[in-house]
């Protein structure tokens, strides 16, 4: 099943082709770029320095961009792990007392 893909580039969204080649150009298509040069050159010295695999970052991309469900977010309200709890009403000091 051929998917949706997001170019790490250009944010845009294309589909590669099945083989994943580019017949007319000649070229190997990527999960992460598009056919663009200059989206493969920047997307290739990031992932360079990221070192994570193309198959991975392309998951997260498409997860980001809602490809593969609803966004997922942060619940909002909860403190996260590690840090100090709210100080309740009324038990701040302060410099008049
Ligand atoms: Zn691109």
């Amino acid at each position: 099943m051929r998917q949706i893909c997001i170019c790490l580039g250009c944010a845009g969204q294309y589909l590669p082709p099945e083989s994943m080649t580019y017949p007319s150009l000649d070229l190997p298509a990527s999960p992460v770029h598009c056919a663009n040069p200059v989206c493969k050159t920047t997307v290739t010295a990031s992932l360079r320095y990221i070192q994570v695999p193309e198959e991975t970052v392309a998951k997260w991309a498409r997860r980001a961009a809602g490809l593969d469900g609803p966004v997922r977010r942060p619940r909002p309200g909860r403190a996260a792990r590690g840090r100090r709890a709210k100080a309740s009403p009324g038990s701040g000091r302060t410099k008049l007392l």
